[in-house]
């Protein structure tokens, strides 16, 4: 007769170890420096591996667990949404504006995040490090498709989403994240984690999602709330694998905290300007406004990042150098922004409209001192050339940033009523620049960014040789349908009729 013998369960922490540090070896017949040879060309020295804390603390048969249980009620409520018609309980399909651009400038960045660590996760020397990678480029591919299966629903009846994966390649706003995360994918392993860790994931994420989210829920969206909270609880993880790997670094060698620190006023500035995007979604496009830019900011930047210096001040680490620029900023990019895409709506994948005079009264209340001063005339003066017929739209081709690929669209931190543009010669050519930070960015590392692709130069390159038709069609944008103003568009005529037929008898 067998007796059955009980078998030894082992705790999370020792099945976590048998997972990673008793995977590891060392190398026999080749040196440790040949197997990951892009750990020490950042400059940044690592004496021990072994004190990399890892934050996920997951098992692999841990992790599949949880997302799959995310998965299947993520798919249930997307099924139930489609099934309901769920789009009809929008609030107005001018919030749909965010939503495409959502698709069109972040999805492909969660996309090129997973690339991202699946890269570094092979770079990295220490095995904590090497697992975390892995799971958050699993996490990170998972948030793209779960987003794109999320909002392809709406591409059965909208305008603007048909065509993202090319407009992630060849739009001109979209250019502006995607190199963000080119010139992240591009550096080494550490600064791609100070990227990504620290900007992607701490300073945007937090004002990207949180808020995004609640307008979402406000605006009736439950799709996207959906791959919201599916994507949130990962967040967390992702934001605390970023703060590890600054202070391991940090706490490594006192060698290392001048190498950081700049990576740290680099990231902040890129994803600061990243963050203009999200602010005119915040302010113009959600129908139904849970908190303005500023509120987000002031709880989201300024409160919870000022909390994170205060804490990272004992390593040596000083708040990000171009920080009071961004400050001075943030009572105007929105505006500035939303003018921006409405005059180049000709040439946008999505609506954009000047605000009916409520959504003008809640701006003015919410900026206060600079609303009525400097924005409010300029959309009046918009709403009169277009009820005289005659809406402005900008033809020009705006000059863009070397590093940011932002137009020049933005003002003296001083002085809102002079645009702000900066020039640098290198090497015989002429750079421009849509602010201090971003000129001392492309001053750091000149090499990197005279290699950048900008679209406006495209338009006048082969095969389209200025021809706003072909751009189009090379864009994939559907003229009189994807773009131009959301009042009289298709999106308008289909969402109201549509909804007055599930809501009234006629
Ligand atoms: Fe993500
Ligand atoms: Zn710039």
């Amino acid at each position: 007769m067998e007796t059955k013998v009980a078998k030894k369960k082992l705790g999370l922490k020792d099945r976590y170890k048998l997972l990673t540090r008793d995977l590891g070896w060392e190398p026999s017949y080749h040196t440790k420096d040949e197997v990951f040879p892009y750990v020490k060309y950042e400059g940044i020295k690592i004496h021990d591996w072994e004190k990399w804390e890892d934050p996920f603390r997951l098992t692999m048969d841990a992790y599949w667990k949880y997302q799959a249980e995310k998965e299947r009620k993520f798919y249930a409520i997307i099924d139930a949404h489609t099934q309901n018609n769920g789009h009809l309980n929008l609030t107005d399909a001018r919030y749909l504006s965010a939503l495409k651009l959502f698709l069109q400038a972040i999805s492909p960045g969660e996309y090129a995040a997973g690339k991202g660590f699946a890269r570094v996760g092979r770079e990295f020397g220490g095995v904590g490090t090497q697992v975390a990678c892995q799971m958050q480029a699993l996490d990170e591919i998972r948030h793209a498709q779960t987003q794109i299966h999320a909002m392809s629903n709406y591409n059965r009846y909208y305008n603007g989403f048909h065509s993202f994966a090319d407009q992630r390649d060849r739009m001109w706003y979209t250019s502006v994240p995607r190199s963000f995360f080119d010139d992240a994918m591009s550096a080494g392993p550490f600064e791609f984690m100070i990227a990504i860790g620290f900007s992607f994931e701490y300073v945007l994420t937090n004002l990207l999602f949180v808020p995004f989210m609640s307008g979402a829920a406000y605006n009736g969206d439950m799709a996207t709330v959906t791959f919201g909270f599916s994507a949130q609880s990962d967040e967390a993880r992702h934001m605390t694998l970023g703060l590890e790997c600054i202070k391991f670094m940090l706490e490594q060698d006192p060698a290392n905290t001048p190498i950081v620190q700049a990576w740290i006023d680099k990231w902040f500035w890129r994803g600061f300007r990243v963050l203009g995007l999200v602010s005119a979604m915040m302010d113009y496009m959600l129908p139904k406004r849970v908190m303005s830019w500023r509120e987000a900011w002031n709880i989201y930047g300024v409160e919870n990042g000022g909390a994170l210096f205060t804490d990272l001040a004992r390593y040596g680490i000083r708040i990000p150098k171009h920080w009071d620029d961004a400050e001075k900023a943030v009572d105007h990019m929105s505006h500035q922004f939303m003018l921006a895409l409405y005059q180049w709506n000709f040439g946008t994948c999505f609506h954009t409209w000047i605000p009916p005079e409520p959504d003008m009264e809640w701006l003015s209340s919410k900026y206060p001192n600079t609303f009525d001063k400097y924005y409010r005339p300029r959309w009046e003066h918009l709403k009169k050339l277009a009820k005289e017929g005659k809406p402005f739209k900008n033809f020009g081709l705006a000059k863009l940033c070397q590093t940011c690929q932002l137009p020049i669209i933005f003002t003296e931190p001083d002085d809102p009523t002079m645009s702000c543009h900066r020039e640098v010669d290198y090497k015989g050519n002429k750079y421009h620049f849509c602010s201090d930070g971003c000129q001392h960015i492309f001053e750091n590392e000149p090499e990197k960014y005279v290699q950048a692709w900008l679209p406006m130069p495209a338009l006048f390159q082969e095969p389209l040789k200025g021809d706003l038709g072909a751009w189009m069609n090379w864009t994939s944008l559907i003229d009189g349908k994807d773009n131009g103003d959301y009042v009289g568009s298709q999106d308008e005529r289909n969402f109201q009729q549509w909804r007055g037929l599930a809501t009234t008898n006629t």
